[in-house]
């Protein structure tokens, strides 16, 4: 059978960087197994659906290039895709469960159900469930007359269908990532599966839609471990073949325990969803920043939440979609947390910098720096490598060496202290006379040999001229190797930058 996975968002808020790596993992596992990814908006609770939502959701899945083969606004043979669409199909299968004895009425109003917990918790059950041990002490179709059952329903009194766990027993199944698991019939509840509006919860749309889209394989966040057992009675009370299961690992507070949220994000100034999300009723107020708009590249975050949970089993770290796809099992998906670890998204990011395409450098430098037109390919590629290797995103590019293309102006002040001392400018001078005389070729190797030659020739140290050199170069005292930025300004631009640098600040100098 062809595999076919989904992932079932429900649009309440912005997509959690979590629900993308389950939305990731779902769509490996499918492609992994040349079967389908779907896409499926569980939006049945309407008190909690957020608008917009389900548009930032779409969006996150399409920067990162997780496509869905079937979804909303994707088509597909089993659709429609949001649960919302599909109210009319749920009701014959509640009728079923309550035609087989497998689910029940339930008239208890909520004011009936506080009191009732209540009291229960005054006598000592912290926790108390509408279950076997308890529904016949309560209102429904098992504790009350048939006669009554049909009075309630004939005279329109709200009810809920809730599914009928056994008094005992065991529900067992195994799951991928974490093999048997064995729930005790008694420590369960009799969740509701239909609503006072006649709409299912997501227990009941959950089941149905994953058995009517013919889903394969339901992979999901471990917080949904608990809702398994019901989920495994229902494919069993309605004869149906279940789907595997997968629960992946929750994703940790980087320092501590318990599940990352968008608190730890703003706490330790990083975020935690994958773009942008704004006030729905005010689209121009940022609620929660994204990865995106920080300046992460869809790839490195890919990779990086790719080995949130799962490991290749060798030291790989640096995997493009494609050999994600290929290599990606759930056989490897580890069942403890996995800790999230900002620095090393970043660290993938730089990884991303440095793994560009010639061509994506050459135009990378030609968008920053349109001055830059004209000059060769190798050249834009070169200047690309010289900032690359000193940052993490590709915004810091322009700040980094903006001097390659501008003359720096203005020298930092904590420099021009340092190095623009009169002696030492001295040297800068002569040395540049030197170079300029010589008229060999200038290239980083060439001047390297020059300038250290000048060095041992004058018992000087480095320290007393690369720094007024840079500084009068660049306007910092801190880069790339200074014989590379000299061998890409040329020696007429080295030359003006040095006069330039004596004029303005010579009488600084001490
Ligand atoms: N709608 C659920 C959610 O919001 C889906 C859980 C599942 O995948 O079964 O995560």
């Amino acid at each position: 059978m062809a595999t076919r996975t989904r992932f079932a968002p429900s649009p309440t808020g912005p997509l959690h960087i979590g629900g993308l790596r389950t939305a990731l993992f779902c769509f490996l596992h499918a492609r992994n197994n040349r079967g389908d990814f779907i896409l499926r908006i569980e939006d049945t609770d309407q008190k909690r659906f957020v608008p917009g939502a389900e548009e930032y959701i779409l969006e996150s899945l399409s920067w990162c290039g997780i496509t869905p083969d079937e979804g909303p606004s994707f088509g597909g043979d089993f659709g429609p895709y949001r649960q919302s669409e599909r109210s009319a199909l749920y009701k014959p299968y509640v009728e079923q469960l309550l035609r087989d004895g497998h689910a029940y009425y339930a008239f208890d109003t909520s004011d009936e159900l506080t009191t009732w917990r209540r009291s229960m918790q005054k006598q000592g059950n912290a926790s108390p469930k509408y279950s076997a041990s308890t529904r016949a002490y309560l209102k429904n179709s098992l504790s009350l007359s048939a006669q009554e059952v049909e009075e309630r329903i004939q005279r329109g009194d709200d009810y809920v269908v809730r599914f009928k766990t056994p008094m005992a027993g065991e529900v067992r199944f195994y799951d991928e990532i974490r093999g048997w698991i064995v729930f005790q019939c008694h420590e369960l509840d009799d969740k509701v599966l239909m609503k006072s509006d006649g709409l299912p919860t997501y227990h009941l749309a959950n089941v149905v839609d994953d058995h009517l889209m013919e889903i394969t394989d339901v992979i999901r966040g471990e917080e949904w471990l608990p809702s398994t057992p019901l989920h495994v009675q229902l494919y069993e009370a309605l004869g149906w073949t279940m789907p595997n299961f997968a629960h992946l690992p929750l994703i940790l507070k980087p320092d501590g325990k318990g599940k990352l949220s968008k608190r730890d994000g703003d706490r330790l100034g990083f975020p935690v969803f994958p773009i942008d999300w704004y006030n729905p009723k005010d689209s121009k107020e940022l609620i929660a920043g994204g990865y995106k708009e920080r300046g992460f590249e869809a790839p490195a975050i890919v990779n990086f939440l790719a080995l949130l949970g799962w490991n290749p089993g060798n030291n790989q770290e640096i995997f493009s979609l494609e050999d994600l796809i290929e290599t990606f099992s759930l056989e490897r998906v580890n069942k403890s947390g996995a800790k999230f670890d900002y620095q090393k998204a970043c660290w993938f990011n730089s990884e991303y910098l440095n793994h560009y395409t010639s061509q994506e450098k050459v135009s990378t430098i030609l968008e920053l720096f349109p001055i830059a037109k004209g000059r060769s390919e190798n050249d834009l590629e070169f200047v690309f490598n010289l900032a690359s290797e000193r940052i993490q995103f590709k915004h810091e590019i322009k700040d980094t060496i903006a001097y390659l293309f501008e003359k720096p102006g203005i020298l930092e002040d904590k420099g021009v202290k340092k190095a623009w001392k009169t002696e030492k400018v001295a040297h800068l001078e002569d040395c540049m006379q030197r170079i300029q005389i010589a008229n060999t070729e200038f290239s980083a190797p060439g001047l390297e040999t020059m300038i250290k030659q000048y060095i041992e020739e004058k018992s000087i140290s480095f320290g007393q001229l690369l720094p007024p050199l840079r500084l009068s170069l660049t306007g910092t005292l801190k880069g790339p190797s200074i014989f590379d930025i000299m061998s890409f300004l040329g020696l007429p631009e080295c030359l003006e930058r040095v006069e330039l640098a004596k004029k303005n600040y010579t009488s600084k100098t001490i």
